[in-house]
């Protein structure tokens, strides 16, 4: 390749609002056949809402039943009239168990910049006002948050940071969880003073471009990886919304690097996009790392190019950019 013709490529790429490193950039582009794409942020626009707040049935302790040996707790279920009466919700009690779930989370959730948290903090905020301050606040990468609050020990995440303090939610919030998992949304567990309080669900939005940059990527011959921390389910129902077959979820943040490197292990050139300050570390690993222009500066640092517009598309122009400057000068 002559430099001119890497020169007219990388100013044509800055047109079309991809900024390319550097010539040799232009090369490892045209070689990579395999695409990793991080969901959060990439694939989705990273915007969060909360959808759906679940209050947990308040833990029982189960008492022994002197004349068949079934529970208390099994029989307030509904087989015997005066306990099915004590399980008669009141609307009052069940909105401030709501407010006060949104609150300790929201206050939690304030003090982390996630974008799961900022949609909880939110929608807290506006539905129970001011939230109170946090004391000893956590971040757990990948996992969630803990800290104090209103004297109680709270904790916001995914099931394996409850299970780190051995604590595992009841049927109905698993039920619920897996119903907004399969949905493609993401459900965090909310707990406190040692008990599952309930589930807190956070919904984003694919970008309208993606499912078409995808089938251009595949079509450019490359094979499409999704790429996440998030759950299994919500990652294959985002999968399926753009027509992606293989999906690697629910890896940690600095297990990205790692799968990006066994990918290339296989023999595989690597492509990676992402955003986010977890992909950082991946995308310098990568035979060629994009970063989404809207994402973050540790993302755009580690890449060789970035999109500028934040639209997928605009890894595929990259790619037949390259194949075209390096194709027409061989
Ligand atoms: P992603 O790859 O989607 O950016 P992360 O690695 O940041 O995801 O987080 C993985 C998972 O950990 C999230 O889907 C969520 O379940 C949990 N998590 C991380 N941070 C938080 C937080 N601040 N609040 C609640 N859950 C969190
Ligand atoms: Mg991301």
């Amino acid at each position: 390749a002559t430099p001119t013709a890497l020169l007219v490529g990388t100013g044509r790429g800055a047109q079309l609002g991809i900024l390319i490193k550097g010539p040799e950039v232009l090369e490892s582009t045209r070689t990579v056949d395999t695409v990793v794409l991080d969901k959060t942020g990439t694939v989705t626009t990273g915007r969060m809402s909360l959808v759906d707040v679940v209050v947990a049935e308040p833990a029982r302790t189960p008492v022994a039943d002197p004349n068949n040996g079934e529970s208390a707790a099994f029989r307030s279920e509904g087989r015997d009239g005066s306990e099915k009466h004590a399980e008669v919700r009141i609307p009052d009690a069940e909105s401030s168990a709501r407010a006060q779930l949104l609150r300790l989370a929201g206050a939690l959730e304030h003090a982390s910049e996630h974008p799961i948290a900022q949609a909880v903090a939110r929608a807290a905020a506006d539905e129970t006002g001011a939230l109170p301050e946090v004391e000893s606040f956590q971040n757990v990468p990948g996992k969630g948050v803990s800290g104090i609050v209103d004297g109680h020990a709270v904790l916001v995440g995914r099931e394996a940071l409850l299970a780190d303090w051995a604590l595992t939610p009841d049927a109905g919030i698993q039920d619920a969880k897996a119903h907004a998992e399969a949905l493609g949304r993401t459900a965090v567990l909310v707990a406190w003073d040692g008990e599952v309080r309930g589930l807190l669900v956070v919904a984003d939005q694919v970008k309208p471009t993606s499912a078409e940059a995808v089938a251009q990527l595949t079509s450019l011959g490359l094979t499409p990886v999704l790429l996440t921390g998030d759950n299994a389910a919500a990652a294959r129902a985002i999968a399926d919304e753009v027509g992606i077959e293989r999906v690697i979820a629910e890896v940690l943040p600095h297990d990205k690097v790692a799968v990006v490197k066994d990918l290339q292990a296989e023999g595989r050139v690597v492509a990676m996009v992402g955003d986010g300050v977890n992909d950082a570390a991946a995308l310098a690993q990568a035979d060629l790392g994009l970063a989404m222009g809207t994402g973050t500066d540790a993302a755009i640092e580690a890449s060789d190019i970035t999109l500028v517009r934040g639209d997928l598309r605009s890894a595929a122009d990259a790619i037949r950019l390259s194949r075209a400057t390096l194709g027409t000068i061989r």
